[in-house]
């Protein structure tokens, strides 16, 4: 057996058992499948996990968090993610997208408004970034915001931008000096996207069926300048701070799925009668799973280590983009060996092996690709 524990403190392992209790309660195996297949999102158990305390974890106590860390918020990331990654999703977004971009370059007003909201569980966040024309290449946006007064005027459009549908605010990333080089001239807006002007439509996609992803266009949306998030033309720059946070959020929540998978495959391979025996009995398969172990224990050492760092603010981007690339690897390969180890019983919704074979494959493209994550890597060691 494996010592999950990783040295991890006593308070974090009565956390780690309690959400995995949750998990077993609230996110059993139907609830996730309902909501992926009948695509609705997981918003009974979000409400659940408000709760009980655990979206301010990482939020100070003076806006009415837990005032812990990225360790706590991971542990809290990943056992979500075990029951459906998608309840993790929202959880990042609010976490991440939404608390940890206030506290990093928010007003203390726009803190004071929004934070104790988020740790209450009240207030769902997203992030608007990529554009039909600016993925990878995300400097090239073009969404406009001119100042007009008191307010900002903004138009474009966005895609891929996830549950804008459901949240409160989205960070808006917007092209305020189109006479600047790309990197510059960019400004971030906290957005209320439920106003005249914007529209929002949910997109039919492979993966992320529950809680979805949406194309958003804006018409002459108007936007006071107090929703302004962090210094005009600086955006690029405060998009980059939290830029590690993002990838380590990935990386935990595909670790737990990925456990999820590895555990429906080793009991579908003891409880499987081929030959007269379990299949689990065959060298083949045996070793497909011992594999599948080093994938997910190693991506397990990975994401808390990039924690720890997260939390003692030393610089970690090699880290991030390293354990971005090697979870999300990890992830499709244990879903893909997954599904050969359940024949053609994976291809059907009765077990969770095809949703994580869905799931996985965004995460090699989402949060920065893994050759953009391999770019990043090559480039600190000097290229
Ligand atoms: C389900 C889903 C949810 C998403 N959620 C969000 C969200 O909430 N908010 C948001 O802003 N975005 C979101 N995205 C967008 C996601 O971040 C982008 O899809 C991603 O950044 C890649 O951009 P692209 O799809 O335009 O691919 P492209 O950038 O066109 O890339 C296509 C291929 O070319 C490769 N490539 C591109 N440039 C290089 C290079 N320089 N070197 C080597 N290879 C390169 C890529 O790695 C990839 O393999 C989501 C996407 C999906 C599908």
């Amino acid at each position: 057996m494996i010592n999950l524990d990783f040295g991890f403190t006593e308070e974090q392992i009565i956390l780690r058992d309690s959400v995995r209790r949750f998990v077993r309660e609230h996110v059993p195996e139907e609830y996730a499948r309902k909501c992926d297949q009948e695509k609705i999102a997981p918003l009974e158990a979000f409400d659940k996990l408000a709760e009980m305390g655990w979206l301010g974890v990482a939020i100070p106590e003076q806006y009415g968090g837990s005032g812990l860390g990225f360790v706590e918020l991971g542990i809290i990331m990943e056992e979500l993610a075990y029951g459906l990654l998608e309840l993790s999703v929202l959880v990042y977004r609010a976490a991440v997208h939404g608390a940890a971009s206030l506290l990093t370059y928010g007003t203390e007003a726009q803190r004071e408004a929004y934070l104790p909201l988020i740790a209450e569980g009240k207030f769902k966040s997203s992030m608007s970034l990529t554009e039909p024309n600016a993925g990878s290449d995300a400097a090239g946006i073009q969404t406009r915001a001119v100042a007009d007064g008191d307010y900002f005027i903004i138009n474009g459009q966005k895609i891929f931008n996830s549950q804008v549908d459901l949240a409160n605010r989205t960070v808006l990333v917007t092209r305020t000096d189109p006479d600047a080089p790309a990197h510059k001239g960019m400004s971030l807006f906290f957005v209320d996207p439920h106003q005249p002007g914007v529209t929002i439509e949910r997109l039919d996609t492979l993966c992320f069926r529950s809680v979805g992803t949406n194309r958003v266009t804006y018409e002459d949306v108007r936007v006071h300048k107090s929703d302004l998030l962090g210094q005009l033309n600086n955006g690029w720059k405060h998009l980059m701070t939290n830029l590690n946070k993002e990838r380590f959020s990935v990386s935990v929540q595909v670790t737990g799925s990925a456990q999820q998978a590895l555990d429906c495959a080793t009991q579908y391979a003891k409880d499987r009668i081929q030959f007269g025996k379990p299949i689990g009995s065959f060298q083949a398969i045996q070793h497909k799973l011992a594999d599948m172990q080093i994938q997910v224990h190693n991506s397990r050492l990975m994401v808390y280590d990039l924690a720890r760092k997260l939390d003692a603010g030393v610089s970690c981007r090699t880290e991030a983009s390293m354990t971005k690339v090697y979870t999300a690897e990890a992830y499709h390969k244990v879903a893909d060996e997954g599904m050969q180890i359940l024949g053609g019983y994976s291809m059907m919704p009765d077990f969770p092996m095809e949703r994580h074979y869905r799931d996985c494959r965004i995460m090699r493209i989402g949060g920065g690709s893994s050759e953009v994550m391999r770019t990043s890597i090559a480039k600190d060691m000097g290229f």
